[in-house]
């Protein structure tokens, strides 16, 4: 009898499997049903995106660990909801102990987080109260709802100090700083999953808004700062000779020594103000990220990525004058802007630049890539060209990293393993794409187990129940959720896994 329901069941599930196609998620029906999104992967008729626009003024003076910001947000509603609250992400009190996390942190990586000194909305001053439980992300309420199509203002004062130890973002020596994460921001709110109040855990990255930024640094004479954006008045900033080479570079192919390290002993970089401000401007861009030091060489270079409008972009170094490597990494940056450009995905690298910056991360950031340096130059480029890649996959896009991290990761490994060919040759690539992208999977010995159970239904919980009362046998079990379509591969991969299989179901023996 159960077997007959089985093959009723099975067969309904075939018909309504080839009548209709794959599944769609709630969310993303609803996205369909509203016009938001299409078929087709196109943006919908009656598609939106929120956005603002960012003020920012900062300032670090190394080695004083305090970084202090004061910060406008327009931010402007294009979804048809009214808004009662907003918010507001504070991705640097990851920082903080207690915060949630997916992997430990050393003591050097904690901080006391990002302090909110003042709030403002709309011009009236408003107690920032935070719910204690509550890390990367607090919910404001707004006295006055925000209306479709209308834009609300915020100020923010606030200061952190930054980690001793570097991740994504921290101090990498006591007078080089890497700053990103850092400003309060408003979350995204989309058409299909609301307000984004997904934590910030440290492994999965970031969802983002395009936003225009205006971000002002004051730092110290002496202090070269790189990040995101058009530098405004670099006239201001350079020494003439430090100047004429950096300009030189936009529209040279060669290398060009921006600052050596006999610049900076000679003090002959930057304008001899006791502070000077740096500023930068984006649009449309969904963050800005920076690097400051005093003693960190500076190498420039160009090429056209856009043959039809013979577009250039700039490919910039910043690195410490004993990191071998770092002395060719202009050249790989460059060559990454040219090969993605022309070749896969074919389109112009999108921005005016990017600055390979010598930290701890290997990571990416629009116009920024914060890289370890490396003993062997082709791990190097192969590092630069990953971290390079990630501006078409997620920033172009503006996918969501948070909840689809494989987006942007399987499409940055994707392009890494195409240029790495054209680099290296087909075998050399695909031998580093087997060490770094699936050996580390595929030998995990943590998975490595004794018996395989392959079962269904009830017999989930039978074996569960089993492996549970029986620690000394590593048991892999493989709920197959369905027999028809039945998963072939996972079998296979059970099998192969121990070389023993137990079958475990829940039917009467005849018929069965
Ligand atoms: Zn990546």
């Amino acid at each position: 009898m159960r077997s007959l329901i089985l093959v009723i069941f099975c067969s309904f599930l075939f018909s309504s499997l080839s009548a209709q196609s794959l599944y769609v998620p709630r969310d993303v029906k609803k996205a369909y049903a509203n016009g938001t999104r299409a078929m087709d992967g196109r943006p919908g008729k009656n598609y939106w995106q929120n956005h603002a626009r960012y003020d920012i003024t900062m300032t670090a003076m190394p080695p004083d660990r305090n970084i202090k910001g004061t910060e406008s947000i327009t931010y402007v509603n294009n979804s048809p909801d009214t808004l009662r609250n907003v918010i507001v992400k504070l991705f640097l009190n990851i920082h903080k102990p207690g915060a949630p996390r997916e992997g430990g942190a050393n003591p050097n990586y904690l901080t006391s987080g990002v302090h909110i000194d003042n709030f403002a909305v709309n011009g009236t001053q408003t107690k920032w109260r935070e719910n204690p439980g509550l890390f990367t992300w607090q919910p404001v309420g707004l006295k006055q709802p925000l209306l479709p199509h209308d834009s609300v203002k915020f100020n923010v004062d606030w200061h952190y100090e930054i980690s001793l130890e570097s991740g994504r973002e921290g101090m990498i020596d006591s007078t080089t700083y890497f700053l990103a994460y850092f400003y309060p921001r408003i979350a995204v709110y989309d058409d299909y999953a609301g307000w984004d109040v997904m934590n910030f855990v440290d492994s999965k990255e970031f969802y983002s808004d395009f936003n225009d930024y205006t971000v002002t640094l004051n730092v110290p004479k002496n202090y070269v700062v790189w990040g995101t954006g058009t530098l405004q008045k670099p006239e201001s900033l350079l020494q003439p000779e430090v100047l004429k080479r950096f300009q030189q570079s936009m529209t040279s192919d060669d290398i060009i020594r921006v600052v050596t390290k006999e610049d900076l002993a000679a003090k002959r970089v930057t304008t001899q103000n006791a502070v000077n401000t740096w500023q930068f401007r984006a649009t449309n861009i969904p963050d800005m990220a920076f690097g400051l030091s005093d003693h960190f060489n500076w190498d420039a270079t160009s090429v056209v990525v856009d043959d039809k409008t013979q577009r250039r972009a700039s490919a910039q170094a910043a690195y410490n004058d004993t990191a071998a490597d770092y002395h060719y990494v202009a050249g790989y940056a460059r060559h990454s802007l040219n090969w993605l450009s022309h070749n896969w995905p074919g389109i112009p690298y999108p921005y005016e630049k990017t600055t390979v910056f010598q930290g701890y991360a290997g990571m990416e950031y629009p116009m920024m890539a914060n890289d370890e340096t490396y003993a062997d130059t082709n791990f190097s480029r192969f590092v630069a060209e990953h971290e390079i890649a990630h501006t078409y996959m997620p920033f172009y896009m503006g996918i969501n990293e948070t909840r689809y991290g494989f987006m942007d990761e399987g499409f940055a490994t994707f392009f890494e393993n195409l240029i790495g060919t054209a680099d290296l040759g087909k075998e050399k690539a695909d031998e580093l794409f087997k060490q770094f992208r699936v050996d580390y999977w595929a030998n995990d010995h943590s998975q490595e187990e004794d018996i395989s159970i392959i079962t269904y239904g009830s017999g989930v919980h039978w074996a569960t129940e089993y492996a549970q009362q029986n620690p000394d046998i590593s048991i892999d079990i493989l709920d197959l959720r369905t027999l028809l379509p039945l998963d072939y591969e996972a079998i296979r991969v059970a099998v192969k896994q121990t070389g023993k299989v137990l079958l475990l179901h829940e039917d009467t023996l005849i018929g069965g």
